[in-house]
C-alpha cells in the first residue's frame, strides 16, 4: 500500500511543514537490492573492552573497507574522532568486558560522540554475555542492563537507524559474521530493539551471496504479501523453493513459482487430509519450511462467532503444529533443517478485537519456544518472526484511522514491507543460524505495542 504521508514527509514542502508543526517525519528506510555484496555502505566504528570485538574483528574487512576503532592502532585499524571522521554507518560495540556498575559509563562515552557522527539508516550493534552465563551477580545484572541501554537509544537514534543486543554464547563467536552481515545491512531496516541469543552451531554459510544455495524450501501462504516476498528472497539466495496456497490463488502462485524457478502446491493447509497432501507433494522433503498462512477475522471477544475463532486458530496455529509434525514423522524435514513461523506483535501485546488472532500467534511463539529442545537434537532450529504493521492486503483493509495509528506507532514512524520480513526469514533460514533457536524476533520498527 502507498504511505502518502510518508511520500509527503520526504518532499521539499512536507519536511518544513512536518519540522514546523513537530509532527512524526519518517526517514524512507535503505533497503538491500539484488546485486549488493557488501553489507555496510560506509564507515563502520568498532569500540567495547571485551573479547567479543576481537572475534568480530576477524569478519569488518568483508563487511566494509572502511574500518575505524575507538582505539589507534586497535585490530590494525585508525582511530574514529568526531571531529576528523567520517559520517558513521556502523557501529559495533562489545559490552561483554562490563562486569560492574561503574563501567556502564563507558556505554556513554563510546556512544555519544558516535551517535552525533552517524549518517542515514545507521545500524547499531552491541555484543554482550548472557546474563545467565555468568555466577556472578553484578556481572550478570550489568548484562541484563544493556537490554534498557539498547531499547532506548532505539528510540532515540532517528535517521532511520535501528539499535540490536546480541547475547553472544560460548562458541558461538563464529557466528557472528551472519549476524553482523544481518543487522548491520539494510535487509534489517524494519528490525529494532531486538534482544537475541546465539549459541554454537556447526552448520557454516558457504557463500555469502548465495547463502541458501543447495537448500530447497516450501513457504505457506506465498501467492501474495508478505509470503510471496519470503519466496522471492529464499530464491535471490539460492533456495530452489515450493510455493504453497489455497486453491483459488493457483493462478498467482504458479505463476510466481515459474518466475522464481520453483513450482507450486495449491492446497487448503487446513484439510482433513492436508498432511498427507503435503507429504506426497514433497517427495524429496525440504530443508527450511516457513509457515506463513494466516488469516484475521476480528470482532472483539463478546461478538465472536465460532466459525471466526475456529477458522483463526486452525489456519495460524494448528496447520503449521499439524504439517512440521507430519513432515518430521514422514522424515521430510532434513536434519539441519530450518522452521520459521510468522506470529505477529499482536501475539506478544493482545490486540483489541483480535482475541483469537493473538491467541493464535502467541501460541505460535510457543510452538517455537517448546519444540527448539526437542528440534535441538536434529540440528533443526524454530524460530518466530513477529512482524508489527507491515503495508500488504491484510493491513489495507484495516479501517484509515486505525490504520494510521498502526503506521505511526514505532520508532520509525512508518509501517513496514514485505521484504522486511522476508530478510529476517531469510536470515533465520540460513545454515550457521542454527545459531539461534527457540527465539522471537520482532520486525516491527520497534512498535510501541508490546515492546
Ligand atoms: P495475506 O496477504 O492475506 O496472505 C496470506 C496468504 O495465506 C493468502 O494467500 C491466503 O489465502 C493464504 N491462506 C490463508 N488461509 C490458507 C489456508 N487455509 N491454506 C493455504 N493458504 C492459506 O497476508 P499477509 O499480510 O501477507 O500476512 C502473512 C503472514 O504474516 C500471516 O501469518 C499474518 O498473520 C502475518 N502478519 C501480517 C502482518 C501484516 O501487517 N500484514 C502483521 C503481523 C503478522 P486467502 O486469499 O484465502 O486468504
Amino acid at each position: 500500500m502507498n504511505d502518502r504521508y510518508l511520500a509527503f514527509a520526504n518532499s521539499n514542502a512536507g519536511r518544513r511543514l512536518v519540522g514546523a508543526l513537530g509532527l512524526p517525519a519518517p526517514v524512507r528506510l535503505e533497503r538491500w537490492m539484488a546485486g549488493r555484496t557488501r553489507p555496510v555502505d560506509g564507515a563502520l566504528l568498532i569500540g567495547g573492552s571485551g573479547s567479543l570485538a576481537e572475534a568480530a574483528s576477524a569478519a569488518l574487512n568483508r563487511l566494509t573497507d572502511q574500518n575505524f576503532a575507538d582505539v589507534e592502532g586497535r585490530f590494525g585499524l585508525p582511530r574514529w574522532t568526531a571531529e576528523h571522521g567520517p559520517k558513521l554507518k556502523a557501529l559495533i560495540f562489545d559490552a561483554s568486558g562490563l562486569t560492574r556498575f561503574e563501567q556502564l559509563i563507558e556505554l556513554r562515552d563510546f556512544f555519544q560522540p558516535a551517535i552525533k557522527g552517524l549518517g542515514k539508516c545507521p545500524k547499531v550493534v552491541v555484543l554482550a554475555r548472557a546474563p545467565e552465563a555468568t555466577k556472578d551477580l553484578v556481572a550478570a545484572s550489568v548484562q541484563r542492563s544493556l537490554e534498557g541501554f539498547t531499547r532506548s537509544l532505539g528510540k532515540e537514534i532517528r535517521r532511520g537507524g535501528n539499535v540490536q543486543l546480541i547475547y553472544v554464547g560460548k562458541g558461538a563467536e563464529e557466528q557472528l559474521e551472519g549476524t553482523l552481515r544481518f543487522f548491520l545491512s539494510p535487509k534489517s531496516a524494519y528490525v529494532s530493539a531486538q534482544v537475541l541469543r546465539l549459541t554454537a552451531c556447526a552448520e557454516k554459510v558457504q557463500d555469502w551471496t548465495r547463502p541458501l544455495a543447495g537448500k530447497r524450501a516450501l513457504v505457506t501462504g506465498a501467492s501474495r504479501g508478505i509470503g510471496a516476498a519470503i519466496a522471492e528472497t529464499l530464491a535471490r539466495d539460492g533456495a530452489e523453493v515450493i510455493l504453497l496456497d489455497v486453491p483459488q490463488a493457483k493462478d498467482a502462485l504458479d505463476g510466481l513459482a515459474a518466475r522464481l524457478g520453483g513450482r507450486g502446491v495449491a492446497m487448503d493447509i487446513t484439510a482433513d487430509d492436508a498432511a498427507g497432501q503435503l507429504v506426497d507433494a514433497l517427495p524429496e522433503g525440504v530443508d527450511i519450511l516457513v509457515h506463513n498462512a494466516g488469516i484475521t477475522r476480528d470482532k472483539t471477544l463478546a461478538k465472536m462467532s465460532d466459525d471466526f475463532w475456529n477458522s483463526v486458530i486452525n489456519v495460524n496455529l494448528r496447520a503449521p503444529q499439524v504439517l512440521t509434525q507430519a513432515l518430521l514423522d514422514a522424515g521430510k524435514l532434513h536434519d539441519n533443517g530450518r522452521v520459521v513461523l510468522i506470529a505477529s506483535i499482536s501475539g506478544i501485546a493482545g490486540n483489541l478485537g483480535q482475541t483469537n488472532y493473538a491467541v493464535s500467534k502467541a501460541g505460535v511463539i510457543g510452538l517455537a519456544q517448546n519444540w527448539a529442545p526437542v528440534l535441538g537434537k536434529r540440528g533443526i532450529s524454530i524460530n518466530a518472526v513477529a512482524p508489527g504493521f507491515i503495508e500488504t492486503q491484510m493491513t489495507a483493509a484495516i479501517p484509515l484511522t486505525i490504520r494510521e495509528a498502526g503506521r505511526r506507532m514505532n520508532s520509525m514512524n512508518q509501517g513496514g514491507l514485505p521484504q522486511d520480513v522476508a530478510e529476517a526469514v531469510a536470515w533465520f533460514a540460513q545454515p550457521g543460524s542454527g545459531a539461534l533457536t527457540g527465539q522471537v524476533m520482532r520486525v516491527c520498527g520497534q512498535s510501541l505495542l508490546g515492546a
